[in-house]
């Protein structure tokens, strides 16, 4: 079997979303994602794939594409079994499209694994074989989010992510109608940075004294408002956790020394799957609690943040909710659904995504 690479390709995937996603930066009717795929000699082929988000990560379908385009010659000729050394050479090259450049990573270990018969998840620790994951609620009515809780919770789901941002009282009435639909839910928060520090706090007050009982806020305030995230923290009984704040291993180092988060939400798109390996290291060295989340990844994407998940099996929150929000597609292997359940049982190299491109 050869391990060496003979390809690099990159090309569009479209994925239509069931309705359009609401969040405090704006509206998305699709995912406009790129597929990648590392061929090897012998046909082996690792998927990767990015969801591109101009606002978050500062990537466009059009610069992922150009950036792999830069990176196959990096690429193609090396050997799958130094990934790392291959992925630290096209890091160089990359420095600050860190989306796109986890895409290529995602690949490279997809592979790797597939090329040496060794699961993701295992390759990772193979802690746990399932996770559970939350379940997000966009932006809208009262009414709305109250009949999405409703639903989701007859879905199987017990953790719900409500996205807020809009206006304190309107969001106070969305947490109370989602609460009063489901009763027995864990529910969290996510601003995406949109709230004063005054106004996040204020929120979580006004919600939890009408019963909402909050579990954890995540980036309340603009990602490099550290004194604002200090003060959330602060002025509110729950766990703040920093989304946005952190895209880096340093990032992190930042928010453990300043003490501005409780926990970090870790996404692949972020920081790859290298820089999250230096996170969670960073986090449990802190005793900072880890979420994972992901942008707008289909399975084919996804799987790697499931395969780190189980794998490390540190992760106190798993909002890898992507899949529920895009129409289904054929795509085999990643990992099985099961309500709100991930499962990466049976699988037996890299993520064992396997696709075939229309
Ligand atoms: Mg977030």
């Amino acid at each position: 079997m050869s391990t060496i690479i003979r390809e690099l390709i990159a090309e569009p995937l479209d994925l239509p979303l069931w309705e359009p996603f609401k969040i405090a930066t704006g509206t998305k009717d699709a995912a406009l994602n790129v597929l990648i795929r590392v061929v090897l000699e012998d046909g082996t082929t690792g998927f990767g794939e990015v969801a591109p988000s101009p606002y978050t990560t500062g990537d466009t379908r059009e610069t992922v594409l150009a950036v792999m385009d830069q990176l196959s010659s990096a690429v193609v000729g090396k050997d799958i079994r130094s990934w790392r050394g291959i992925l630290n050479e096209t890091r160089k090259l990359v420095r600050y499209q860190v989306a796109a450049h986890s895409g290529l990573e995602i690949a490279v270990l997809d592979a790797f694994g597939k090329s040496r018969g060794v699961a993701l998840a295992d390759m990772f620790g193979g802690v746990k074989k399932s996770v559970e994951t939350d379940i997000t609620l966009s932006l809208g009515t009262p009414e709305k989010a109250g009949e999405d809780a409703a639903k989701f919770i007859k879905q199987g789901f017990s953790k719900l992510k409500i996205k807020v941002g809009m206006d304190v009282q309107a969001d106070a009435d969305r947490i109370v109608a989602v609460r009063d639909n489901a009763p027995d839910a864990e529910i969290s928060l996510d601003a995406n940075q949109a709230f004063s520090p005054k106004d996040a706090v204020e929120l979580v007050r006004r919600a939890n004294a009408r019963g909402a009982n909050i579990s954890m806020f995540e980036q309340p305030v603009r990602k490099d408002d550290f004194e604002g995230m200090r003060f959330v923290r602060d002025h509110c009984p729950l766990p703040v956790a920093a989304d946005e704040t952190v895209f880096t291993p340093e990032d992190a180092l930042r928010v453990v020394r300043e003490g501005v988060a409780d926990m970090i939400n870790i996404k692949v798109a972020k920081c790859g799957i290298l820089g999250a390996l230096e996170i969670i290291s960073i986090c449990r060295a802190a005793n900072l609690g880890l979420m994972i989340g992901a942008m707008m990844e289909s399975k084919i994407g996804l799987a790697a943040s499931v395969h780190l998940s189980c794998g490390f099996g540190c992760f106190a929150h798993n909002d890898l909710d992507s899949v529920y929000l895009l129409k289904p597609f054929e795509c085999e292997g990643g990992f099985t659904l099961d309500g709100s359940n991930f499962s990466v049982e049976g699988i037996t190299g890299g993520t064992g995504i396997v696709y075939e491109p229309k």
